[in-house]
């Protein structure tokens, strides 16, 4: 009977360390391994070449390396790429690489599949399968972080949590996953650049007040009134806009890190002037900018894309009332790059 193995990419250094201390290996083994999985990504225990064939063997026969690999790419005539990642136990989440003139963004996932079912979005059309793991979700970076170099030889430069899940919702594993990816025994990456984007848990906002997080937080806000948002996010019954507010208004006193709301604009749903009267109202509660997001047309037609004018006169009005406000045009249409949508076309394999 074989026995089970164990994950090695669970264990921070020190315990790794405790692990490893059971087979009375050398303490810097232990370094040089950490340093193997986290720096250099190894995918497997023959990759370590500094390491003696007996500890390489005692690796190989009491734990494993549960890497993520990319199944399906599609690149967009924009550039965009869009993958959709195999995980160990043959699920299917999804990540994105966006590169523009100034920046090489990764949009990566938290969770396979979404329990939280917003009516807009096509991964809410999928039933949640698991959380991933802080491992899983690094190796989405790390593997955007090649399509960049190879595709467009530079980095990534900025990372938001806004792809498949909902990360307050896997918050233990997100935010082990962030350490490695900013720390220095990790990616290396400045906090600054990450934005974890929520649909919006009250309590779990408090928390990350609490915890004093350095990365970015984002709400979906999508509508301003608690009649409309409830319809297209369920969500909504449990934390209302007031709930959202005073939880907002608590994570800035502790951080004081402005907020960022993004607003898709849905033709005859929320792209008035009355909608764009509500959405100032609630700015004004908290130090924050909005992101107006373009709405990616799916088969599915419950929604369709606000027209130029009226997002024009959106904007405006916003404008005028003090409020930062920016057009953020959809990237990759042609390969179905809204939220969900890849991973949707491989939805058998989510079963
Ligand atoms: S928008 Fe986000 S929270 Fe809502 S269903 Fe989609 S993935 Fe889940």
């Amino acid at each position: 009977m074989t026995e089970s193995k164990t994950d090695i990419r669970l264990f921070n250094l020190g315990q790794l360390q405790a692990q490893l201390g059971k087979y009375n290996w050398p303490k810097f083994r232990a370094k040089q391994i950490y340093h193997w999985l986290w720096k250099k990504h190894a995918r497997s225990f023959g990759e370590m070449n500094n390491l003696p064939k007996d500890i390489i063997e005692g690796l190989e026969n009491n734990f494993e390396i549960l890497p993520i690999r990319v199944k399906d790419e599609q690149v967009s005539d924009d550039g965009t790429i869009k993958s959709a990642f195999e995980t160990a136990d043959k699920k299917i989440v999804e990540g994105v690489l966006i590169p523009t003139e100034k920046r090489m963004t990764a949009c990566i996932s938290s969770q396979i599949g979404c329990s939280l079912a917003c009516s807009f979005c096509a991964t809410g059309k999928l039933k949640r399968l698991r959380n991933l793991t802080a491992s899983e979700i690094v190796d989405q970076v790390v593997e955007i972080n090649n399509q960049a170099t190879t595709n467009y030889k530079k980095s990534l430069t900025n990372i938001v949590l806004m792809g498949m899940g909902e990360p307050l919702l896997n918050y233990s594993e997100v935010m082990k996953g962030i350490d490695m990816i900013t720390s220095e025994d990790g990616l290396g990456m400045s906090p600054r650049r990450i934005t974890l984007s929520t649909a919006g848990i009250s309590k779990m906002i408090r928390k990350m007040g609490d915890d004093m997080s350095r990365i970015n937080l984002a709400l979906s806000l999508h509508a301003a009134n608690d009649e409309k948002r409830s319809k297209i996010m369920a969500i909504n019954d449990q934390n209302n806009l007031d709930e959202l507010a005073e939880a907002m208004i608590y994570y800035y006193s502790k951080t004081k890190q402005m907020l960022t709301f993004e607003y898709i604009i849905f033709r005859d749903f929320n792209d008035s002037l009355d909608d764009a009267r509500d959405l100032a109202r609630f700015c004004k509660r908290v130090p924050s900018k909005v992101n107006i997001i373009e709405y990616n047309s799916t088969d599915d037609e419950q929604f369709a894309k606000s027209p130029e004018d009226r997002v024009d006169a959106f904007v405006e009005f916003l404008t005028k009332q003090k409020i930062v406000a920016k057009v953020r045009r959809s990237r990759g249409q042609d390969i179905d790059a809204a939220c969900g949508q890849l991973a949707n076309k491989n939805k058998a394999e989510l079963k």
